[in-house]
């Protein structure tokens, strides 16, 4: 992807404080998107706008809060010039053995993971649609083949996946909707599982078989990359090890 062709414009990517949504803030910038970084750990988004350099904003914003979002969107507008790409990748994996011992996980994995998102693109879509965007979601294999102890997130995940088949169809030809399913990649989400021994194995399997922020960020890059006409509208992206 060539910088010259993303000077002026401005991926908003949530998420942005860790793992993927740090690494694909540092691969669009490279590629000369100017980026907003959001998350609710300013600290973390201020070390990396400082890393990357003019053309970075650091926006403090919980996408279960929609006025947080109204902000940063107003901020985009006006500092930014607008959002060419919203990347929908904020998320938690807060696995564990069905049950009500897990409920307050359950309700924040739906608010983030899913409302999240659905609320950043209604908050962002003016923005896209002005500007022919794209608007990336980030799933999971979750969203497509489930195991014992995923049943929420995977809901979330397959959620995810509606919701960008249906948007995919609704918002064209203004829109460019891509939906990215990855396998482990390794990052901080396993640590914040609740449940001990959901926790420690889950970190154990993903020690044994991942993938890197980069791979994933990659990917985002090369469906923004796509020319105009062409859609990249779905696409898993595992280990080559990982069975499921
Ligand atoms: P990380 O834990 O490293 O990143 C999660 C990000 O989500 C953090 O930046 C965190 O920032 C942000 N976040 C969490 N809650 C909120 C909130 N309420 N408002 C705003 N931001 C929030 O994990 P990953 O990078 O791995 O995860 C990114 C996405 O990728 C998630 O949607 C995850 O489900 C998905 N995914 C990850 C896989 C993996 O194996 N790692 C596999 C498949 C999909 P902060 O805490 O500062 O708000």
């Amino acid at each position: 992807m060539g910088t010259e062709e993303n000077s002026g414009k401005a991926a908003v990517i949530t998420g942005a404080s860790s793992g993927i949504g740090a690494a694909t803030a540092r691969t669009l910038h490279a590629a000369g998107f100017s980026v907003a970084l959001l998350a609710r750990r300013k600290d973390r988004l201020d070390a990396l706008a400082a890393e990357l350099g003019p053309g970075t904003l650091a926006l403090e914003a919980d996408v279960t809060r929609r006025d947080d979002l109204l902000l940063a969107a107003q901020r985009v507008e006006t500092e930014l010039g607008g959002a060419d790409v919203l990347v929908n990748n904020a998320g938690v994996m807060l696995l564990g053995p069905f049950g009500p011992e897990l409920d307050s996980d359950y309700q924040r994995m739906v608010n983030v993971n899913l409302l999240g998102a659905i609320t950043a693109t209604e908050v962002f879509l003016d923005q896209l649609r002005e500007r022919s965007g794209d608007l990336v979601n980030i799933s999971s294999v979750a969203g497509r083949t489930s195991r014992p102890g995923d049943a929420v997130y995977a809901a979330t995940k397959w959620g995810l996946i509606g919701f960008s088949d249906c948007l995919r169809k609704e918002l064209l030809p203004d829109v460019r909707v891509t939906v990215i399913e990855p396998g482990a990649v390794a990052t901080e989400l396993p640590g914040h599982i609740t449940d001990p021994e959901t926790r420690a194995q889950t970190e154990a399997s993903y020690a044994e078989v991942s993938i890197t922020a980069e791979d994933v960020a990659a990917v985002v890059a090369f469906a923004v990359a796509q020319p105009p006409g062409v859609g990249l509208n779905e696409v898993t992206v595992r280990p080559r090890k990982q069975l499921h």
